[in-house]
């Protein structure tokens, strides 16, 4: 057998250098290495008639060369050129500091040139293609690999690397899934299965091989979450919070009246809490929906009970602006809250943790700090993670492991379809908010070209010299994330030197250290900062009620989820609040996305456009929908596997719950090592 985990410095052809840009991928073993999935192919094997090539394609195309080739010198440059035809056409092809391919064509033979074609009034040209003699398979001919996010690795090196790999484990992996799954499902055995996700034969060898894989991914994901349930479902071990608290009792103070969905969420909890059976649900609500009220009335009635209970937030900001509400109300009924987080002073984090252990405190906010071992609680009995898809199934069990099975809700401002939510947290109960509180401003959303720059410059001005602050957004270059911070830097540069240089500009990128992140967010809470420019979302909750634009750059290379997440940063206080989406290309579906954006600000309608348009799903990763990331399988294109292999896992664990049977053994692993990664389920 060989070591999957050994180090992938030991491949062939990888020194220092290459293991540095190799670990920039994640790539640190042998198994890292060969499951790099391709996020693409090229087809270099089937030719096309010159009549049928596409301008700015890239084509393999079979011809004749016409006369010996010619040769031009520039400088230090040589230019060579050679004329090729098929019977449909000529391509005029020319190639750069490539002397020595002087004599290699031989006029009257026929060749293969793969590259890209431009076709300028007509002519039809080709630069710096390979090439091969027309029976030969070296450069053409098959179907090469294209993968995700190189860095400075240039394709074809990455390319080599892999093969190399490939050539270490080829026949020696050790099968993954169970004999009988393979068969009744019809899949491939592991060994060609990544063999030709690399380099497949034909077109449909990626999709069987593919297939496989993504089967392998749900199956374990799937098994993962029922094994979950059913350690939660050791019944009526549940706390029974009092039934003489009554929620009434303070949703009557409340400065606003809730919503009818809020109400039927609350009724909802309400009936587990009394329950003894023991609360697993995920509160589902579009941005701005209310549901820090609804955590907040569900955290008085386990206090008012007797217990305790933590909030858990993905950000310092974010948990210091739920102190704050929940104070603001908690406090009148004598409830004590309390911050922990990591930037605070020993001293005061001693004093927390102490009158955390002896019940002074009966609300613990906080962050990823409170999953701390040192953090004990005297009696929780009520657990809140907002934006829960930041927190992965096993930090939700860790802080739960806190207190004796306390009730858990899990906060998610992600709208997606329910039959999607449904299987994806098939460990979760649902509960939906999908209603907003009355007189909402409806978000203006305008999706405008590049011509209209000018007016939205105005625009953006007039609203500054109002007192409102904006935020623009600018995608991450899929390539090279440098270049992602590249494009908001020359941005910045060109904002502050020239288009906005009255006004204070700053930016957030995603590998700065958080702290700096969050200093800045604080500097544009407080109104210190009238534009910042990042890229892609920082903090989904935060709330800047000030803000009243968001500006999207390349609004089609985002999803429409994201994008309703970033436009749902607005909007949130007094004023009229704008979205503008700026937008390239002419594609229908790049029209028909804009126009979804501009019709409705509802998420869940929203979400379900998503699914339809989802075009060349390029751009949907699933991290866009904060929805769990998987290596190969994407939720919306396999939906159909996802049924499937739902079904498959729920028969697998009525007849072997605990995964014992030895035929199940090779699941009970995948399972076992899921657990052991962390986990986005
Ligand atoms: P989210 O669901 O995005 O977390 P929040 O809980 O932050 O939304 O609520 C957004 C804003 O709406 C807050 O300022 C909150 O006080 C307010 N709010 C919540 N519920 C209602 C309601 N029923 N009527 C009016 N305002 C409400
Ligand atoms: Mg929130």
């Amino acid at each position: 057998m060989v070591d999957l985990n050994k180090d992938v410095k030991y491949v062939k052809t990888v020194g220092p250098n290459r293991v540095k840009l190799l670990n920039k991928l994640n790539i640190y073993t042998l198994k890292d290495l060969i499951t790099y999935y391709p996020r693409d192919y090229q087809d270099r094997s089937k030719p096309k008639n010159l009549y049928e090539c596409i301008d700015g394609e890239e084509t393999l195309i079979e011809g004749i060369a016409v006369a010996k080739m010619t040769e031009m010198h520039k400088g230090k440059m040589t230019i060579s050129k050679l004329t090729v035809r098929d019977q449909t056409g000529v391509c005029y092809i020319t190639w750069f500091n490539q002397g020595y391919l002087r004599d290699v064509f031989v006029p009257g033979k026929m060749y293969k040139f793969f590259g890209k074609i431009t076709i300028k009034g007509g002519r039809i040209e080709m630069n710096s293609p390979v090439y091969d003699e027309i029976n030969q398979n070296k450069n053409t001919g098959k179907i090469i690999p294209i993968y995700p996010l190189t860095y400075e690795l240039k394709q074809n090196t990455l390319r080599k690397i892999i093969e190399n790999g490939l050539i270490e484990v080829k026949d020696k992996l050790e099968e993954t899934l169970p004999e009988y799954i393979l068969k009744e499902n019809n899949l491939w055995e592991i060994n060609k299965t990544i063999e030709r996700i690399h380099f497949p034969e034909e077109l449909s060898d990626f999709n069987r091989a593919r297939e496989r894989l993504v089967f392998e991914e749900l199956l374990t994901m799937q098994l993962a979450l029922l094994k979950l349930k059913n350690n939660y479902e050791t019944e009526h071990n549940g706390i029974q919070f009092s039934k003489q608290v009554q929620m009434s009792d303070i949703i009557n103070i409340l400065p606003f009246k809730l919503t009818k969905a809020q109400l039927r969420v609350l009724e909802e909890i309400d009936r587990d809490m009394e329950s003894d059976k023991c609360m697993n649900r995920l509160l589902q609500g579009d941005v701005g929906s209310g549901k820090t009220v609804v955590a907040m009335i569900s955290a008085y009635k386990a206090v008012k009970s007797g217990y305790q209970a933590a909030i858990m937030a993905p950000t310092a900001i974010l948990a210091s602006q739920h102190l704050e509400s929940f104070e603001e109300i908690l406090q009148k009924f004598g409830i004590r809250c309390e911050l922990l987080i990591s930037s605070i002073s020993k001293k005061k984090k001693t004093e927390i943790l102490e009158k955390l252990q002896n019940g002074e405190i009966d609300v613990l906010i906080g962050t990823h700090a409170i999953l701390e071992e040192n953090v004990v609680f005297k009696n929780l009995g009520l657990v809140v993670t907002d934006e829960q898809h930041r927190f992965g199934v096993k930090q939700r069990s860790v802080i739960a492991s806190k207190g004796k099975n306390p009730d858990v809700i899990a906060m998610s401002a992600t709208p997606i379809p329910r039959t999607l939510a449904l299987i994806l947290y098939g460990d979760l109960d649902i509960s939906i908010i999908d209603e907003l509180p009355p007189n909402r401003k409806k978000i203006e959303t305008f999706a405008v070209r590049k011509s209209m720059e000018e007016r939205v410059n105005a625009f953006i001005k007039k609203q500054i010299q109002e007192g409102r602050q904006i935020y623009v957004v600018c995608p991450l270059i899929e390539e090279n994330e440098e270049m992602g911070l590249k494009s908001v830097l020359d941005l910045v540069e060109k904002y502050k030197k020239e288009t906005f240089s009255e006004y204070k500009v700053a930016y957030l990128y995603g590998k700065m250290k958080s702290k700096e992140k969050e200093e800045i967010m604080q500097e544009f809470k407080n109104g210190n900062i009238d534009i910042l420019v990042s890229t892609t979302v920082i903090e989904v909750g935060v709330n800047v009620p000030n803000a009243s634009i968001m500006v999207v750059e390349n609004a089609e290379r985002f999803g429409l989820a994201q994008l309703h997440q970033l436009r749902g940063r607005v909007g949130r206080g007094e004023y009229q609040s704008y979205c503008i989406l700026k937008y390239e290309g002419n594609g229908e579906t790049t029209r028909q996305r804009m126009k979804v954006m501009c019709d409705t600000n509802d998420g869940f309608v929203i979400s379900e456009k998503d699914l339809e348009l989802r075009g060349s799903g390029d751009f949907f990763g699933t991290e866009q929908h904060g929805l769990p990331e998987f290596k190969i399988a994407n939720l919306f294109e396999d939906i159909g596997i996802l049924k499937k292999v739902q079904k498959i896992a729920i028969e697998i664990m009525e007849k072997d719950p605990k995964l014992e049977k030895p035929e199940n053994k090779r699941l009970n692993k995948l399972v076992k090592d899921k657990f052991n990664t962390r986990i986005e389920i």
